[in-house]
């Protein structure tokens, strides 16, 4: 039934660059006689799983939504989706994304844009813009995506679902192309808090195939999920929460901040005391990132060469090789990125660059960390908008960049955060979702999944 559902709705969405259905017939088959022959079966049997293009698979296409990938095979599973496919899942295809993991929209894939489902004249987000489509339009129950500075978040709230950033080093990013090797985490997206809780459980944990993935025990994600049968109780009486100033103005819509504040006094009447917090080096998180982002990049994406991966150009010698490789199987933002990360990286300009958003980096790191102590969880909007126009901003990548700012700060000081949907405003049909963002201290994901659930 999810294969019709996908057959139906995927020549409008296109949330899938590749979709299996030979391979999930042949695991449905698989599981059936798995039931017949009474054998156990682990918690994600017969689940249906989107997996972001950029994350690897070792039977299907991994593309990362690059040309350059066209066709490329990889040999191995990443960590994360081995993980999902010990436990049952079945990986139903290959989602849409920005290149590489690069834009907001999914307008930057190499192969196609997605549709949102709420309106599909307009953007899923991005850069997970195909699995948050995907979840949105039950194509598939979760999915995995990744976030280096909103990619999971933004586009489950502009889809209406629920998304997950966990903090950096809790998921392996063991078989996750990389984008900017210091922000990456892969993340998830589920229609429920408790979905999501259920996919981080699964993929979480230490893995000694990435370095920096964390020693750190994982709990059981939905053991505090509990329904609140209590009527008229308090289940939140007490919690601290903090909502972020710098979020309530500047660029932020007047409509979106109303849906927030009354999430907030929603929180309110759980229990929580909700504060305003101010975080004021939060302005400075978007130049930061950008440099820090693009300077990785530069760096990450030199393997794309035509010789080790993917395409190759014909050409007379090997400067040739690369170049045209380069210059045909790159699009232009990508190529954006390179450039301005390697000018960023550059002798005479590192220390006015590269060396300061680190520097800044620190600072936004200090500024959470105190806010924190002083409070549970912080809240913001998720995004400064609800989903915008296809093509909208697509010549205007500053304006792109610049509904960034909720997110970025977040990868920054590598924490985890949870979008939840929790409003709409004026726009569509039906209007557009909003998400409500909420940020908890670092490797503490079961606090902010214990209020999504009881807020969600
Ligand atoms: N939109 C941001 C960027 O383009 C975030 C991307 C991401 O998290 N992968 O860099």
């Amino acid at each position: 039934s999810f294969l019709d559902r996908v057959r139906l709705t995927e020549p409008v969405l296109r949330s899938f660059l590749h979709v299996a259905e030979s391979h999930v017939l042949e695991e449905a088959r698989l599981l059936d006689r798995r039931i017949e022959n009474g054998e156990s079966l682990g918690p994600l049997a017969g689940v249906f799983v989107g997996v972001k293009d950029n994350i690897c698979t070792a039977d299907m296409p991994s593309t990362g939504g690059s040309r350059i990938l066209e066709g490329y095979r990889v040999a191995y599973d990443a960590t994360a989706v081995r993980k999902i496919r010990e436990l049952g899942g079945i990986v139903v295809g290959k989602t849409n994304l920005d290149e590489f993991g690069m834009g907001s929209t999914t307008e930057g894939s190499g192969y196609q844009v997605t549709a949102n489902p709420w309106d599909v004249s307009r953007v899923p987000g991005g850069s997970s813009g195909g699995s948050a489509a995907a979840v949105s339009a039950r194509q598939c129950v979760v999915a995995l995506g990744s976030d280096t500075g909103g990619s999971v978040r933004q586009p489950a709230s502009f889809c209406g679902v629920v998304g997950l950033k966990p903090t950096y080093g809790r998921v392996s990013r063991y078989g996750l192309m990389a984008y900017a090797s210091s922000l990456d985490v892969i993340g998830c997206f589920g229609s429920s808090v408790l979905d999501t809780a259920i996919l981080l459980g699964a993929i979480s944990g230490f893995d000694r195939l990435d370095a920096t993935s964390s020693k750190r025990g994982v709990p059981d994600f939905t053991s505090e999920l509990n329904p609140v049968s209590i009527l008229g109780a308090k289940p939140l009486e007490g919690l601290r929460v903090g909502i972020i100033r710098e979020t309530l103005d500047g660029g932020v819509d007047p409509a979106v901040v109303g849906v927030i504040k009354s999430a907030a006094s929603h929180l309110e009447d759980l229990g929580c005391i909700v504060n305003e917090v101010s975080l004021p080096s939060f302005a400075l998180g978007l130049p930061a990132y950008y440099i820090l982002a693009s300077s990785e990049s530069s760096s990450n994406l030199s393997r794309y060469d035509g010789v080790r991966y993917g395409s190759q150009a014909i050409a007379d010698d090997l400067n040739a090789l690369y170049g045209d490789s380069r210059a045909k199987g790159l699009g232009s933002e990508v190529k954006m990125r390179i450039l301005m990360g390697t000018y960023a990286l550059s002798a005479g300009y590192y220390d006015a660059y590269y060396k300061r958003a680190q520097q800044v980096r620190t600072i936004i790191q200090k500024s959470f960390k105190a806010a924190l102590d002083e409070n549970d969880i912080l809240i913001s909007p998720a995004t400064p908008s609800a989903a915008y126009k296809i093509g909208e901003k697509k010549n205007d990548p500053l304006a792109m960049y610049a509904g960034d700012v909720t997110t970025v700060n977040v990868n920054l000081a590598g924490l985890p955060a949870l979008v939840v949907p929790s409003g709409f405003v004026d726009g569509g049909s039906s209007g557009l979702p909003v998400g409500l963002q909420m940020i908890g201290a670092a490797f503490d994901e079961e606090k902010i999944l214990k209020v999504g659930h009881i807020f969600e």
